[in-house]
C-alpha cells in the first residue's frame, strides 16, 4: 500500500521537486501539502502548481489526515513547530531544513524520545559517503595539513555556512579529537588572521543559481588534496529525502540520519 505522505514547504524549491517526484512514485501518495498561511499558493492545487493537472489536493496551512509521513523543508522556526504537531500525533518527519540552533537541535534530539525523526542537512549519498571520507583522511594527514572547507549556493540561500559543510567540519573534529567550538575559522579579514595550527577554515560562497558545492581541501607545504562534491540538481536532495521517508517508517522512535538510511554508520 502506498505510503501516505505530508510536504511541509511544499511551494519551495526542495518542496516542489519532492512532490513532483513523489507524484510519480507509485510508492507514495500525497496526502497534504502544506505552506505558510500568507503564502500566495495557499488554497491553490498542488498537481495545477506543479504543472502535473488536477490532484484535488489544495495547499494549506495545516496538516490533516494523518500522514504517514512528514518531510520537511522549511525555516527553523516552522520545522520546530510542525515538529511538536507531528510528536503530538505521532507522525514520523524527516526534516531537511538547515540553519537549526543548538537549542532547536536539541528539541529535535528530545522528539526522538517519541516518534521516529530524520534530520539530515544533506540528503545525497555522495555527500554522505563524503562525511566518512573527510574524517578518515583528515585522521591520515595528521595537524601538518591546514584544513579548509569552501562551500558555494545560489544566491537565495539564507543560513551560512551551509548545514553540510558544518557537518563536513564535525566529522573532521570527531575523527580527529578537536574541538569542534573552538576550532573553526569563519572567513578572514584583517590585519592579524594568519592561519591558527588546527583551525579548519570555512568560506561560504553565495552566486547566481548554484545548487550547491563543498570543497575539503587539505594543503601542507608542497600538496594539497581536494574533495569535491557538486549536486547537479535538487532532485538528488529530494530523492534522498523520499528514500528516508520510506525507509523511517518502519523504524522506531529515535534519531536518525542519512548515514542510518545508506547503511554507512560505524
Ligand atoms: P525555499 O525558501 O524555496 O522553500 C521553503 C518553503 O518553506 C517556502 O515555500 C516557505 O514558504 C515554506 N515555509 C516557511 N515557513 C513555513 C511555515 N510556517 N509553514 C509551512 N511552510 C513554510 O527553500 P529551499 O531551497 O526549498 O530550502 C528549504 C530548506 O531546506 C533550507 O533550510 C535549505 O537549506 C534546506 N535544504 C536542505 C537540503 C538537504 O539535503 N537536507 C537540500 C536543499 C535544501
Amino acid at each position: 500500500m502506498a505510503i501516505k505522505l505530508g510536504i511541509i514547504g511544499s511551494a519551495g524549491r526542495m518542496g516542489r521537486r519532492i512532490a513532483t517526484l513523489a507524484q510519480q512514485d507509485e510508492n507514495f501518495r500525497i496526502t497534504c501539502a502544506v505552506e505558510r498561511a500568507d503564502h500566495p499558493a495557499q488554497g491553490v492545487d498542488l498537481g495545477e502548481l506543479l504543472g502535473l493537472g488536477k490532484l484535488d489536493l489544495a495547499i494549506s496551512s495545516k496538516w490533516s489526515a494523518k500522514p504517514d509521513v512528514l518531510i520537511d523543508f522549511t525555516t527553523p522556526q516552522a520545522t520546530i513547530e510542525f515538529l511538536a504537531a507531528a510528536r503530538k500525533d505521532a507522525v514520523p518527519m524527516v526534516i531537511g531544513t538547515t540553519g537549526l540552533s543548538p537549542e532547536q537541535l536539541a528539541t529535535v534530539k528530545d522528539a526522538g524520545k517519541d516518534i521516529a525523526v530524520l534530520q539530515a542537512a544533506n540528503m545525497s549519498l555522495g555527500v554522505n559517503l563524503l562525511f566518512r571520507l573527510v574524517g578518515q583522511v583528515a585522521a591520515a594527514l595528521g595537524d601538518d595539513y591546514d584544513i579548509e572547507i569552501t562551500e558555494t549556493h545560489h544566491r537565495f540561500k539564507k543560513d551560512a555556512p551551509s548545514g553540510t559543510a558544518l557537518e563536513l567540519a564535525r566529522q573532521i573534529c570527531a575523527a580527529t579529537k578537536k574541538d569542534f567550538d573552538s576550532c573553526i575559522t569563519h572567513g578572514r579579514s584583517g590585519a592579524e588572521v594568519s592561519r591558527q595550527p588546527g583551525n579548519i577554515g570555512m568560506h561560504a560562497r553565495r552566486q547566481g543559481d548554484v545548487v550547491g558545492e563543498h570543497t575539503v581541501a587539505f594543503s601542507t607545504l608542497g600538496e594539497t588534496l581536494e574533495l569535491t562534491h557538486k549536486a547537479h540538481s535538487r532532485d538528488i536532495f529530494a530523492r534522498g529525502a523520499l528514500t528516508a521517508a520510506a525507509w523511517i517508517v518502519t523504524q522506531p522512535p529515535g534519531l536518525y540520519d542519512m548515514l542510518d538510511v545508506l547503511g554507512l554508520k560505524k
